[in-house]
């Protein structure tokens, strides 16, 4: 049995999905968070699968993600659909209802956010509404789990009824449907009112699907009606609809006068203020990363090196009482440790980062950010729509670039995969964590100022690329509610954390530990493949490499030493791999940066062609390799130039001071290696909270692969 949540975006789909399965998938206070499909066994009833899609706001889609639940609802006829509606919006979204119970499938009305309208004063009478749409309605709480069961077992126990084709519209109109009806393929069954309605309306790919694009007939049939209400033949059921919607409603929801405007609307207005939403906003993103890597995060960044360090020297007195040969040492000790050991000690900075993002994400505070971007953008020829799947590039570029699916049209869509890989990513973070920490501690504005950059090189690409032919044309217009501001939840914001957590330790045990041990490999062998050892990395393949193409990057102003060139191509399967490289040449081989070369590296890495997943994405959205190959030399480029503007105005700028000067990257770990048997409360705190992390993670995959394989058994089996 499947039973479908549809409902308009942001009516509480995930978070009712999240309950009923069990499963932790991404709820944010903002529409767009969903736009695949998810499924999940429902609890405690795993022969039932729950199926949580993209928000609608009708069945005539518009957008990829609508079709994908189109789709879904009209092709693949889920056995029950669970209707989701925003209850403090209630005559919007049964818009949406009146379409879905013409499909004719099993359906029930979930009134969320009741606890909302228990709150403010209004009263909506449930059972009136429900004998009037003649079809059951249960009114919930997702997010408290109240109400559920009642829905649940209403969902399970549902039957088809028979088909009632129930009369919404005028007499004309429905004259007209009914010889529609008649018109049609007997196989359409009891979908057979859907699609008369759909032709009614004109819609193209039903026209085409069931071959009446050239139908006489009905075109005057159509045309007659339309003549007679003055009226195109979809606004006519646009609006017939929404009065049908009102006349089901009508004393049967009864609002509290609210006299003083609302809560929400009075932070809007300060928020959104012409002048203060962008330096509110600036301001917002400036003390988010002073908290968490420059105060909080710098604090668990020594605790973090003493573990990696006790970790290593254990590591070690292991292997040595073991007589594991010393090469294998070095890969333990140089490559592993040392490589994973550096990027781990970014991610406290990582985690609180994204513990406040996701608070701005749940509070619907992201939802005002893209409406205050489009008033920017849109001078500029991008929609503010591009800004969402921007926002989610901050976690990671991967499910951003699929994120713009919302984006409606095709040229915006195309220009917003390709730029959605500037925004820094979260991968991204323990780069710049790196040299904030080691070169610019006391600059709290480093951060913030990457983000800006970021932005503006966003709006300025945006200008350049709307002058090719390519995507000449004005941005679709820019529609999209403003969720009213809900106090996050804490559990929205731990499951947040809890998936950038996992996803990080699911790449630092594949992607990265693989990559690392490639770069060990690099650095331990001679060009004529005999080991050498880390000690004599000089003369190492990857120095080989280094050396023959730094001269690239002399421009930039750090090609100094081979070993940035290298850090920049192997940061390309993960951008956190860049820590790892500098970490374990720079124990070694002295890298020294300038605090300008160093911004100039940073605005290298912002830009330049985004890790091999991104790129998959890309090339999947994009669906050639011709816009791919465009997108990764665009930019690069940009990189390219960004890097070079930094250094070459920097060197400038700052002629003479410390900002010029060369000054070694700082990595103790290694060193203090042999020395760090002894080890603080911080430091066995760390340790202990990664191990649970660690141990949770694993034990998670393993029930997730248990669970997948029970439910294929399961498919077979019927
Ligand atoms: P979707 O877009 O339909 O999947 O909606 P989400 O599940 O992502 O939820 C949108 C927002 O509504 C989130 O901020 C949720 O925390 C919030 N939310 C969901 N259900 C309820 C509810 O019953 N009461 C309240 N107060 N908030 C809810
Ligand atoms: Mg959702």
């Amino acid at each position: 049995m499947r039973i479908a949540l549809a409902g308009n975006p942001n009516s509480g789909k995930t978070t009712l999905f999240n309950e009923l399965t069990g499963s932790a998938q991404h709820v944010g206070n903002w529409p767009g968070v969903t736009v695949e499909k998810k499924e999940g066994p429902l609890k405690h009833h795993k022969d039932v699968l729950v199926v949580d899609l993209p928000g609608i706001y009708s069945l005539s889609p518009y957008t990829l993600e609508e079709v994908i639940a189109r789709d879904y609802i009209v092709k693949e006829k889920p056995d029950v659909i669970i209707n989701i509606i925003d209850a403090t919006n209630i005559e919007r979204n049964l818009y949406l209802t009146t379409q879905i119970l013409e499909t004719n499938i099993p359906t029930i009305i979930a009134l969320n956010m009741m606890d909302v309208v228990k709150k403010s004063g209004d009263e909506i009478d449930i059972e009136k509404i429900s004998k009037r749409l003649n079809a059951p309605v249960v009114g919930i709480s997702a997010a408290y789990g109240e109400g559920l069961p009642e829905l649940l077992s209403k969902a399970l126990k549902a039957e088809k009824k028979a088909v009632t084709d129930e009369k919404i519209f005028s007499e004309d109109v429905e004259a007209a449907i009914e010889k529609i009806i008649n018109k049609l393929p007997d196989n359409l069954g009891e979908q057979r009112r859907y699609y008369a309605i759909k032709l009614f309306e004109r819609d193209e790919k039903i026209l085409e699907e069931l071959n009446f694009s050239t139908d006489k007939e009905l075109d005057e049939l159509i045309t007659s009606i339309e003549d007679k209400y003055d009226e195109d033949s979809d606004s006519l059921i646009t609006n017939e609809r929404y009065q049908y919607v009102g006349n089901i409603l009508k004393g049967n929801v009864v609002r509290k006068a609210h006299i003083s405007i609302s809560t929400s609307d009075k932070i809007d207005k300060v928020v959104t203020n012409k002048w203060l939403a962008l330096p509110i906003f600036f301001g917002i993103m400036w003390l988010i990363y002073y908290l968490s890597i420059t105060t909080i995060g710098d604090m668990f960044i020594g605790y973090v090196e003493e573990a990696a360090a006790f970790v290593s020297a254990k590591a070690t007195v292991l292997m040595e009482a073991g007589n594991v040969s010393e090469m294998l040492q070095s890969l333990v000790n140089d490559g592993v440790i040392g490589g994973i050991g550096a990027i781990f000690t970014f991610v406290p900075q990582m985690m609180i980062l994204f513990f406040f993002l996701s608070l701005l994400e749940d509070s619907g505070y992201m939802a005002r950010v893209a409406f205050i971007m489009d008033r920017i953008f849109r001078k500029f020829g991008l929609s503010g729509k591009s800004f969402i799947p921007m926002l989610i590039g901050t976690g990671c570029s991967v499910p951003a670039i699929m994120a713009s699916r919302t984006v409606e049209n095709v040229k915006d869509r195309d220009m917003t995969i390709l730029l959605t890989p500037f925004v820094p990513c979260g991968a991204k973070m323990p780069v710049f964590g790196m040299f904030i920490v080691m070169l610019f501690p006391t600059m709290a504005w480093v951060g913030p100022s990457i983000y800006i950059i970021a932005l503006a090189m966003i709006i300025v690409s945006g200008i350049i690329l709307k002058r090719t032919k390519r995507f000449k044309g004005d941005p679709a217009p820019f529609v999209m509610e403003l969720p009213t501001y809900k106090l996050p939840r804490l559990k929205g914001v731990i499951i947040h954390m809890w998936d950038k957590a996992k996803a990080f330790i699911i790449r630092a045990g594949t992607v990265i530990f693989i990559s690392v041990i490639v770069i060990w490999f690099l650095q331990s062998f001679s060009p004529s493949l005999k080991y050498i050892g880390v000690e004599n990395m000089d003369d190492s393949i990857l120095a080989a490499f280094g050396n023959a193409v730094k001269f690239i990057f002399k421009p930039l102003g750090f090609g100094n030493s081979w070993a940035t060139p290298a850090a920049a191509v192997t940061g390309m399967i993960a951008k956190e791999v860049v820590v790892a490289t500098f970490a374990s040449i720079g124990s070694v081989v002295p890298i020294e940066f300038s605090q300008v070369s160093a911004f100039s590296f940073m605005m290298f890495t912002v830009f330049a062609a985004p890790c091999i997943a991104a790129i998959g994405a890309m090339r999947a959205e994009f669906g050639n390799t011709k816009d791919t190959v465009f997108a990764l030399v665009f930019q690069t480029g940009v990189a390219y130039i960004m890097a070079f503007l930094a250094n070459t105005i920097g060197n400038l700028v700052f002629a003479g001071t410390d900002a010029t000067k060369l000054q070694p990257l700082d990595y103790t770990i290694m060193e203090d290696a042999s020395e760090a048997v002894d080890i603080s409360g911080g430091g066995q705190i760390v340790l202990v909270i990664f191990g649970l992390i660690i141990a949770a993670v694993i034990i998670n995959i393993i029930i997730d692969k248990v669970k997948h394989s029970g439910m294929k058994t399961a498919k077979k089996g019927v």
